[in-house]
């Protein structure tokens, strides 16, 4: 019986040092240290010998039953941290090239602010989840003024509201910094819009104000072809129409000549051959006042640009909704080489 249990141990050694996966090592666990194994059948036949072999078997049998369960053990993890080790540090796997790449909306706000801040804007930027104060009444759009059902949007149930333009930035940097100012603010607005191919609940514009002594809506015309120019890389052709903003007077639609049809009209301007880009105009009395600058002293122009429109028309982009789609294949198109 000692030999037996001898051999069982050489075996069992031999057995389990060859394996090198986690089943097999379980098969070979089973076989040696199972119910039906060997050495259960040793332990068992026990009953059949002397006090003085008993005691002798017995307990070589279990040095020898132990020492395979150490085998086992022993090799198990040996097993498993090869597995992690694959897992974490497995250096034949192919290195990831991939490079992230800026949304083309991010790559036009960059452009807008770059320009801004060589004329000597500074860029600001204010919360998305707004103050009903700061995104209408400072802008001269009290409750129940009709410009409010142009812009539903989504409300807190602690009434604040996602803000539906950049413009409430304006009034907080005039509350903080005062007057002369040129800032611009770049951000994401929100609006209850039912998404199609030309509307989308969260878009981006960029806000732009200059307040000082003597500013005049030849200075707008003159920032808002600076920027086409720089963005575009050529001249654009604008033209101002009348439009009504409350917290401006007087108040334009600044529309540039369509880009894709040159002004010859296309189903993307409407065939008009004009495109709306911003609003834009001379700030409201009122709206200065609010912010505690005395418009007898300073005057001053804002514009608020659609940075989604203008990256839809730098792009190509037919479909509003590839911006917030997250769409790998389409943001890749934009990736920095
Ligand atoms: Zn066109």
């Amino acid at each position: 019986m000692k030999e037996k249990l001898e051999l069982l141990k050489q075996n069992a050694t031999s057995d389990i040092n060859n394996v090198s996966d986690e089943q097999s090592l379980l098969r070979l666990k089973s076989t040696y240290l199972g119910k039906d194994s060997q050495i259960m059948q040793v332990m068992k036949s026990m009953k059949d010998l002397t006090i003085e072999e008993k005691k002798e078997i017995g307990k070589l049998a279990n040095e020898v039953k132990s020492f395979i369960e150490n085998l086992v053990k022993e090799k198990m993890n040996e097993i498993s941290s090869k597995k992690e080790n694959k897992r974490i540090f497995d250096n034949t796997l192919p290195v990831g090239d991939e490079i992230g790449s800026l949304s083309p909306i991010t790559i036009v706000a960059n452009e807008v602010a770059e320009v801004l801040k060589k004329m000597g804007f500074m860029i600001v930027s204010g919360p998305e989840m707004e103050k009903e104060y700061y995104n209408f009444e400072a802008l001269n759009i009290p409750k129940n003024h009709p410009a409010r059902d142009m812009q539903d949007t989504y409300w807190t149930n602690l009434g604040d509201v996602l803000r539906t333009h950049t413009s409430p930035v304006q009034a907080r940097s005039m509350e903080t910094y005062g007057a002369p100012i040129r800032m611009a603010a770049p951000g994401r607005c929100f609006r209850n819009e039912d998404i199609d191919a030309c509307h989308e609940n969260t878009f981006f514009q960029i806000e732009g104000m200059v307040i000082d002594k003597e500013v005049s809506i030849s200075n707008l015309i003159y920032v808002m072809k600076n920027i086409l120019k720089e963005i575009y890389k050529k001249d654009i052709e604008v033209r101002l129409r009348p439009g009504f903003f409350p917290f401006v007077e007087p108040g334009f639609e600044l529309d540039i000549k369509c880009l894709i049809c040159g002004g010859k009209g296309c189903p993307t301007c409407k065939n008009s051959g004009w495109l709306e880009l911003c609003p834009c105009g001379m700030i409201h009395p009122e709206v200065l006042r609010m912010g505690n600058i005395n418009p007898d002293e300073y005057s001053g122009f804002a514009f608020g640009i659609g940075l989604t429109r203008m990256a839809m028309m730098k792009y190509k982009i037919n479909d509003i909704r590839m911006l917030n789609s997250g769409e790998i294949r389409h943001l890749k198109q934009f990736k920095v080489k």
